[in-house]
């Protein structure tokens, strides 16, 4: 199943209330969640995939946005005590900061209030009922209610905006739940790249048991065994690869490689001593006579 970053224009706004609730502790003051993290050096290529496509699908939805990336999306190294080094990829979750527009209060809103009062809109539910039912602090410390500063403003439920980077995260987890990969071509690629990794080891460690080899004849036999040996039909990935098999095939594919060489060299001395028997007298040791000279 391809990736289909367009979806996220297909999120309903309970999907993403529901997935900013599971995410997000909105009351934390802390803007960013963290979607998605990567243990370093666990050879897990699939995570590693998943990580490195989700972050160009972040960034790449924060600039559709039409802001800069850097604001909506980090990719954080991290140190974690169990784990050792990690990567942390954190969104900015709402659009807009996610507080109490009034001076300096800061709680998370809860309302929008329109009113000539306070235009900021957004407010906590504290300061959209000073506005809105008075001051409880005018009746001297009791409980009950002063004079509305605005009895005609008019109070709505907040629904803040998710950020497009929000909005990502969330189709890229839905997808993940149904298929492990983001990006397959770009796992395969690193699956063959790894494979590839591992097979020239444990060919230059065979390679170690023929020193006497010249840097040509190595060139050659090792280009043989890439291109003909028989473990191209059987591995694909690194952990296909058999140190002890591949030290056998080398083996083989260099002994063909003497074998061959030394059938040629035989072949050329028996063609020269079939032109030096061409009738043509007693040439010297190593002259070469043609046929009709
Ligand atoms: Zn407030």
């Amino acid at each position: 199943m391809r990736f289909d970053p367009t979806e996220m224009d297909n999120l309903d706004a309970d999907t993403l209330k529901e997935a900013a609730e599971e995410a997000h502790d909105k009351d934390s003051g802390e803007p960013y969640v963290t979607v998605y993290s990567l243990v370093e050096s666990s050879d897990d290529l699939m995570a590693e995939s998943n990580y490195s496509s989700a972050l160009e699908l972040l960034n790449a939805a924060a600039v559709w946005n039409d802001k800069d990336a850097d604001e909506y999306v980090t990719d954080q190294p991290c140190r974690d005590w169990l784990f050792g080094n990690t990567r942390e990829l954190r969104v900015l979750v709402y659009e807009e900061p996610n507080q109490c527009t009034w001076d300096e209060c800061g709680t998370p809103a809860e309302v929008v209030v329109k009113s000539d009062v306070h235009e900021g809109g957004a407010l906590c539910q504290w300061h959209a009922d000073w506005i809105t039912l008075g001051d409880p602090f005018d009746t001297g410390w009791t409980w009950e209610r002063g004079e509305p500063v605005d009895a005609n403003a008019t109070v709505t439920p907040y629904e803040p905006e998710f950020s497009a980077a929000f909005k990502m995260a969330v189709v890229i987890a839905q997808h993940l739940r149904d298929y492990p990969f983001l990006d397959e071509d770009d796992y395969s690629e690193r699956e063959w790249k790894a494979y590839e990794a591992v097979l020239t080891e444990a060919v230059e460690y065979a390679q170690r048991a023929y020193a006497e080899d010249s840097d040509s004849e190595v060139e050659t036999i090792a280009q043989r065994f890439y291109e003909e040996g028989h473990h191209r039909d059987q591995w694909c990935r690194a952990e296909d690869v058999n140190w002890s098999e591949v030290a056998d095939e080398y083996r083989e594919i260099r002994d063909e490689h003497f074998t061959s060489q030394a059938q040629e060299i035989a072949d050329e001395l028996s063609a020269r001593s079939l032109l030096v028997m061409d009738g043509r007298g007693y040439p010297g040791p190593g002259q070469l006579v043609l046929p009709g000279v």
